[in-house]
């Protein structure tokens, strides 16, 4: 069977099973099916490697030749987000092919990722290699949902004393057209991911009949409060280091003048700094914290003066201004509008992976000599993934994943008619057979 032939075969497989994500204490049997199938496509694995199942969580560890070489762990999830055929020109747990594409739920997100790290390592048993070190897997059953699969798997290897010399799992790939206007394909490795917060913003007053409104009532310091904040876009604007080199590695991409302003930040710093957010939402993204206002409330009636509305402020907080710091620049502004505060979700931003060290070198020589074509960059994730929780057993957690994808096929996660192209897995199947042999 050629290499095409078996990742349409096993990843179809796969995404026929719907793993929609649950938490520990819910029914995990479309889980255990899916352990089941993993079984019958992945024997060798199966056979030779060691598994332990954390309440549906999978955790496979390789033995590698030098017990004294710290063990690199490859990781990405087995659960998906729901999808209904409706708007799909396929069914959406079919793994229907079209134009060399395999359709359906999780083929990106984050069962081909899967796949091209299971398969890398079923062919490399066939094969009789013997990893330099220990090599564990990890796939955990409720990343979409932020659930603890991930977290539970970390403690029971930081319990047993296991550090990784790197950790690779889903986030970034290698993209067509990353940024609109690039030429080329650019490899982008997340090396660290923003913090997440939701804040409840409540002003309270005395109510009453809408006929005869007093001045200030609560929804209009809501109001005045929100568009003073996003007007003013009160964050601290840094280019910390590794989006600096992000920028710098994607110039070259960029015609006149971009390639200029970015190739020289020695020189335009304070510029691209200054411009970059007027310019896009995306580049002020990558410097500071964002704040969205997504939800309200106000009273019951349309001619009842609210009690106490809220509105619901989503945030991404940067590594320089994490969670708390930039609360208080929420609260400083809330002051004179006499709003209250309360956090109902956060999650800090995770720590940043060295671009310096020996680990993130050798993930990057890797991709260069694999991609060609492509430039390499670091990347900062806006959203989140289960690497977080693994800066605590590595100095070096990076998010990619050797899956080429056009910038359509990158919007079809979470959407209608994902799809991977068929030849872009084995290419990624590959690139960690190659990974794994040079790494000595
Ligand atoms: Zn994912």
């Amino acid at each position: 069977m050629t290499e095409l032939k078996i990742a349409e075969e096993k990843l179809g497989a796969m995404v026929r099973i719907p793993t929609v994500s649950k938490h520990e204490h819910e029914d995990l049997s479309q889980f255990y099916r899916f352990h089941q199938e993993l079984e019958r496509l992945f024997p060798l694995i199966h056979e030779k490697l060691e598994k332990t199942v954390l309440n549906g969580t999978l955790l496979y560890r390789w033995e590698g030749a030098d017990q004294k070489k710290l063990p690199i762990l490859f990781m990405g999830h087995q659960d998906v987000v729901p999808a209904s055929d409706e708007g799909w020109s396929v069914p959406a747990y079919s793994g229907a092919v079209k134009d060399g594409c395999l359709y359906g739920r999780g083929t990106l997100d984050c069962k081909g990722t899967m796949y091209v790290q299971l398969q890398a390592v079923e062919e490399l048993l066939g094969e009789g290699f013997v990893p330099p070190c220990d090599v564990y897997l990890e796939y955990s059953i409720n990343e979409e949902t932020g659930g603890d699969g991930a977290a539970a798997a970390m403690r029971h290897l930081r319990d047993r004393g296991i550090r990784f010399a790197f950790v690779l799992d889903e986030g970034g790939a290698v993209i067509d057209e990353a940024v609109p206007g690039m030429d080329k394909p650019y490899a982008v490795v997340g090396v660290t991911e923003k913090g997440y917060m939701d804040v409840k913003i409540t002003a309270r007053g005395k109510g009453g009949h809408s006929s005869t409104p007093p001045r200030n009532t609560p929804a209009a310091r809501l109001f005045a409060f929100a568009n003073e904040i996003e007007r003013k876009r009160p964050f601290k604007k840094v280019l910390i280091p590794e989006v600096q080199e992000m920028l710098r590695q994607m110039a070259p991409a960029f015609s006149f003048p971009l390639r200029f302003l970015l190739g020289n930040l020695w020189l335009t710093k304070l510029l691209v700094v200054a411009a970059m957010p007027m310019v896009s939402p995306f580049g002020e993204a990558l410097m500071a914290t964002t704040c969205c206002f997504t939800q309200m409330k106000g009273s019951d009636a349309a001619n009842v003066i609210p009690k106490e509305p809220y509105l619901i402020a989503n945030l991404r907080c940067s590594v320089h201004q994490n969670c708390e710091e930039s609360l208080n620049v929420l609260k400083k502004y809330g002051k004179k509008y006499d709003l209250e505060f309360e956090v109902l979700l956060r999650r800090d931003a995770s720590p940043v992976s060295d671009i310096h060290s020996a680990a993130y070198c050798f993930v990057e020589k890797t991709i260069r000599a694999h991609f060609p074509d492509a430039g390499v960059a670091p990347y900062l994730i806006m959203g989140g993934t289960d690497c977080r929780h693994f800066h605590a057993l590595t100095d070096t957690a990076l998010r990619f994943a050797p899956i080429r994808m056009t910038n359509a096929q990158n919007s079809s996660c979470h959407a209608v008619d994902e799809n991977v192209t068929i030849a872009a897995l084995a290419e990624g199947v590959r690139f960690f057979k190659r990974l794994l042999k040079d790494y000595a």
